[in-house]
């Protein structure tokens, strides 16, 4: 799933900000004492509000300038992966130079979670660091199945079959003010007008479990190809014509090709 759409900005959709505000380190519980023992979890099992202990691989690294109240400061910032998930992380101990595509063990860092359940995990000053040698990299090495994913996770490539299109699917109307969906009014009551918009709002099943998928506007028209005027012209053009033969049904007809592989802007699980 590749989050790259204009439809962020827009705001349409509820979705995972590329950028995000990390939690400020001098607003998170005091560390525990090193006597007590972290809990070692993978990174599909990390409990939000503690300190953990994981071993994970840096997949995507970069170097940042952060703001804050005491001026300005670099972080590294990226994505860690193990067999089992995968969770961006922000590290605050900028002085321990960190490799992409290396094995880590970070003891003691801080589970954050944000408003949607996604989590970060935040390497402080004091988190310790230890680099592993690793002959299997496949342990480290997350393959996405849709029962796997607990959390809301950035660019996945899922395999599945459509299993169900809804039928809230196809032209919409969407209020030009909150871009919810409307039938008759906003249900919010924003009273600003509304525009078309196209999405196909589905099913996808891989065998482990389902997800809902929602296809936006670009990939959508992409597979009906047909772009968003072309489908409003033959949802609004006079549908009933009598020609001459008397026939008063109209009927056109239009080849759907299935790209390889689709851009997904949310999906959410949930098991059937
Ligand atoms: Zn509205």
């Amino acid at each position: 799933m590749s989050p790259k759409s204009s439809d962020y900005s827009r705001g349409i959709l509820r979705t995972i900000p590329q950028e995000r505000e990390y939690p400020d380190p001098r607003s998170l519980p005091a560390q525990p004492s090193w006597q007590q023992p972290r809990l070692q979890l993978t990174l599909s099992e990390l409990i939000p509000g503690i300190y953990v202990a994981a071993t994970a691989r840096i997949v995507y690294l970069k170097t940042s300038e952060r703001h804050d109240a005491l001026g300005n400061k670099l972080v590294f910032s990226g994505v860690l992966e193990d067999s089992t998930f995968k969770v961006p992380f922000v590290s605050h101990r900028i002085l321990y130079p960190l490799l992409r595509n290396s094995v880590y063990k970070f003891y003691s860092a801080y589970v954050h979670e944000f408003e949607d359940n996604s989590v970060l995990l935040v390497v402080t000053e004091h988190t310790k660091i230890e680099p592993k040698n690793i002959e299997d990299y496949r342990e480290f090495v997350w393959t996405p199945k849709i029962e796997s994913i607990k959390r809301p996770v950035h660019h996945i490539a899922l395999q599945g079959v459509i299993t169900t299109i809804h039928s809230n699917s196809g032209l919409v109307k969407r209020c030009n003010k909150c871009k919810s969906i409307l039938y008759d009014t906003c249900p919010n009551n924003c009273n600003d007008g509304w525009g078309w918009d196209l999405r196909v709002s589905s099913r996808l099943y891989d065998g482990s479990g389902s997800i809902k998928m929602v296809l936006t506007k670009d990939i959508a028209s992409r597979i009906l190809q047909k772009n968003l005027s072309e489908l409003i012209l033959l949802a609004t053009q006079t549908k009933l014509v009598i020609p001459s033969n008397g026939n008063q049904f109209q009927t056109s007809l239009c080849t759907i090709r299935i790209p390889d592989s689709i851009e997904v802007i949310e999906a959410v699980t949930d098991n059937i």
